[in-house]
């Protein structure tokens, strides 16, 4: 698909100014980038770039012709005075990650601050995250949420970090690689307790997949079916699953049951109860049967 875009459309806001731009590109999906970042970019004097060869694939991909420059946390020392004298004499630098939005779990933090510093102009052309993305479809309560990002690796920082997390009344948000997805899982039971969960992966790429389901059995899926490939973003709800009793089980399995299929019942209430999905399924089973 070809998209035209009238001149007048792209400079409606005004042309781009000076100073330093965070921009946000696509997180998998080229297609999901903004006008306005591909004003910024094709306007720039600069690119700092997470990646330069990353990034320039997508300046190529919309034929956008800018220098660029490597911009990430090892060189940021020895960079940054370069940057902040090319925003000193004026100039337009965009800076964009390998994808989605830059500081974000990302490189920029350094940089923002020292433009800050130096009184120099910051603003930003948004786009997609993939913590918020992942929101969108993981079903959880959205009102309040909080952002964590990748765990600590260490066994004992993890643990101390996630008896933090313990009692904070918001959705949690991680990221987490895929190698270490299934360890994580199973802490997050042991820790967090049983609650409602998703796992996203690989979203808006051609391998996108959601797992929802509470924490023991997500970790029960993925133990048999093996870590999937790809990026992951997992969502936790704060509600504590709740400790049902056994008729109070039975009791929202046959209400479930009046509307539902069996299949869809027993995800329902293995998902409010924290339940073992295979433990409903059996009593949802007899159910059923009377
Ligand atoms: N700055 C990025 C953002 O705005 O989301 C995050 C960069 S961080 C280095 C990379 C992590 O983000 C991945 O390990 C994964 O947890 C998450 N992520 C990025 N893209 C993703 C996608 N398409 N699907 C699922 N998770 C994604």
């Amino acid at each position: 698909m070809t998209v035209s875009i009238k001149k007048h459309e792209l400079l409606e806001h005004g042309d781009t100014e000076p100073g330093l731009h965070i921009v946000a590109t696509p997180i998998g999906n080229l297609g999901d980038i903004t006008l306005r970042a591909l004003q910024v970019l094709s306007n720039s004097d600069l690119v700092a770039c997470e990646d330069t060869r990353v990034t320039r694939r997508l300046l190529s991909h919309y034929n956008i012709k800018v220098p660029t420059t490597s911009y990430n946390d090892h060189n940021a020392k020895k960079v940054i005075p370069r940057l902040i004298k090319l925003l000193q004499s004026g100039k337009i630098v965009a800076l964009v990650s390998d994808a989605g939005t830059p500081l974000i779990s990302d490189p920029g933090y350094r940089l923002v601050q020292e433009a800050i510093s130096n009184k120099l102009p910051i603003t930003t052309a948004p786009g997609p995250v993939a913590a918020v993305a992942a929101l969108t479809i993981a079903g959880l309560p959205t009102d309040k949420f909080l952002f964590i990002g990748f765990l600590p690796t260490k066994k004992g920082a993890k643990k101390k970090y996630l008896n933090e997390l313990k009692n904070i009344q918001a959705t949690l948000v991680f990221y987490e690689s895929s190698q270490r997805l299934i360890e994580t899982l199973h802490d997050m039971t042991e820790y967090l307790g049983n609650r409602p969960a998703a796992v996203m992966r690989e979203i808006t790429k051609k391998f996108e997949e959601t797992k929802r389901g509470p924490l023991n059995e997500l970790t029960d899926h993925f133990t048999v079916e093996g870590a999937p490939r790809g990026e992951i973003v997992i969502i936790v709800s704060s509600l504590k699953t709740t400790k049902m009793s056994d008729q109070e089980i039975d009791r929202l399995i046959t209400k479930e049951l009046v509307n539902n299929t069996l299949r869809d019942s027993v995800s329902v209430v293995a998902q409010t109860s924290g339940r073992a999905r295979r433990e409903v399924y059996k009593r949802a089973l007899i159910i059923s049967k009377k």
